[in-house]
């Protein structure tokens, strides 16, 4: 169906930060598929694990023991703190479980028509409770009936969620993303995690956070959390969990870890022998090769070089983002800057109109770092016709 503007192009092979067109035209890809392929484009070893494992169990049900399933559960609690996990196939699922999970958390306290706080300006996906919780009006229009049951106050607003507190009774949590991705790239005042854990410590309410784009290292560690000293009650990942092979999680610890009970929620294909390697593979090159340190500096990296580049660009407002999600915010619509960049074969995305989001791979060397900040802030010169 007619669900996408495709820009004219077609990819048929991929290696690292480069792709090739049909017509063998190599293209240097900073956004990585949105934020999926971790560990740039066909690494040998998720290669060589997919591979093989294809050749000896591809699926079978979770209506048995899943080995690959069990392991990537365990690795992924270990990882986070957060001990019990709920494979699906994608992010929209994973933060469907999650407010499935908060609203029936809410109906054990005796919460009969529980209330979420969700974000302005934040994306959670494209099902009827997903784009219900998002924060923009796009992905609703045309949509409704919407979903009740969300309460939605703005990114960054502590005090917005203590009003809410003081006047809503119902609410059973708060979903947020640490980092806004589709949002604009969105970075919050450093205490934000934490203010926000202690809210809802105080209120008795679930903190679940979304890091379906920024978590597994490329914020520059496993989880954003992580930067913020707390640990969620519940936590979704996707993207960049399976390098492409379609993985979505949805983890939980303690009271909210055991808020499922079998036939409450369920997924046909989720969490099976195939996906499990793509995703314990990704998680084991990315600690062998110390991609979390590579996302931090390379990201630091060119944020800098951006400010170095574009002091004297008056169009660009701010150059923001951690590790290796970076947003570069204009002062105008922007969106031909993709078109612009494909003749120039550099793969980049814009959000909200003017916002440049770049998300390159893990594996993203220094060489090709400058080379995207070059071929980037020569374009955003351009557009602002500046003489470069
Ligand atoms: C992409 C995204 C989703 C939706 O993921 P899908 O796999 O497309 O369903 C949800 N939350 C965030 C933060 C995302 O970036």
């Amino acid at each position: 169906m007619n669900t996408y503007m495709r820009l004219p192009v077609t990819f048929v092979k991929g290696k690292g930060m480069w792709l090739w067109d049909d017509q063998g035209k190599r293209y240097l890809d900073a956004l990585s598929g949105i934020a999926v392929c971790s560990l740039g484009h066909c690494h040998p070893k998720l290669v060589k694990a997919v591979s093989e494992q294809a050749g000896t169990l591809i699926h079978t049900s979770n209506l048995y023991h899943i080995d690959k399933q069990e392991k990537l559960a365990n690795k992924l609690a270990l990882l986070s703190g957060l001990n019990k996990t709920f494979f699906c196939n994608s992010g929209a699922e994973a933060n469907e479980a999650a407010i499935k999970l908060a609203r029936r958390y809410g109906h054990n306290k005796g919460i009969d028509l529980p209330t979420i706080i969700v974000m302005e300006q934040s994306f959670h996906g494209r099902t009827m409770a997903t784009l219900t919780a998002s924060g923009n009006r796009k992905v609703q229009a045309g949509f409704e009936p919407l979903l009740t049951g969300f309460s939605r106050v703005p990114f960054n607003d502590l005090e917005a969620i203590s009003q809410v507190a003081a006047h809503n009774r119902n609410v059973v949590a708060i979903l947020v993303e640490p980092y806004q991705g589709e949002g604009g790239v969105n970075v919050p005042q450093v205490n934000y995690l934490k203010e926000l854990r202690q809210i809802c410590d105080e209120n008795g309410w679930l903190l679940m956070l979304d890091e379906v784009q920024c978590g597994i290292g490329r914020s520059g560690k496993w989880f954003a959390f992580q930067h913020s000293g707390i640990v969620p009650d519940v936590m979704t990942l996707a993207k960049g969990l399976g390098s492409g092979i379609p993985i979505g999680a949805c983890l939980a610890r303690d009271m909210a870890a055991e808020v499922f009970k079998p036939g409450n929620h369920a997924s046909t294909f989720g969490g099976n022998p195939l996906a499990c390697t793509a995703a314990i593979t990704t998680l084991d090159v990315i600690e062998e090769e110390n991609l979390m340190c590579n996302a931090m500096e390379q990201g630091d990296f060119m944020r800098k070089a951006f400010q170095t580049q574009m002091v004297n660009v008056e169009g660009v407002t701010q150059i923001r983002g951690q590790g290796l999600m970076i947003g570069i915010e204009l002062s105008k619509p922007c969106g031909n800057l993709v078109k612009d960049a494909l003749k120039q074969r550099l793969l980049i995305n814009v959000v909200l109109d003017k916002v440049v989001r770049l998300l390159p791979s893990l594996v993203i060397k220094r060489r090709e770092a400058k080379q995207i900040v070059n071929i980037v802030s020569t374009l955003i010169k351009k557009f602002y016709e500046y003489k470069s």
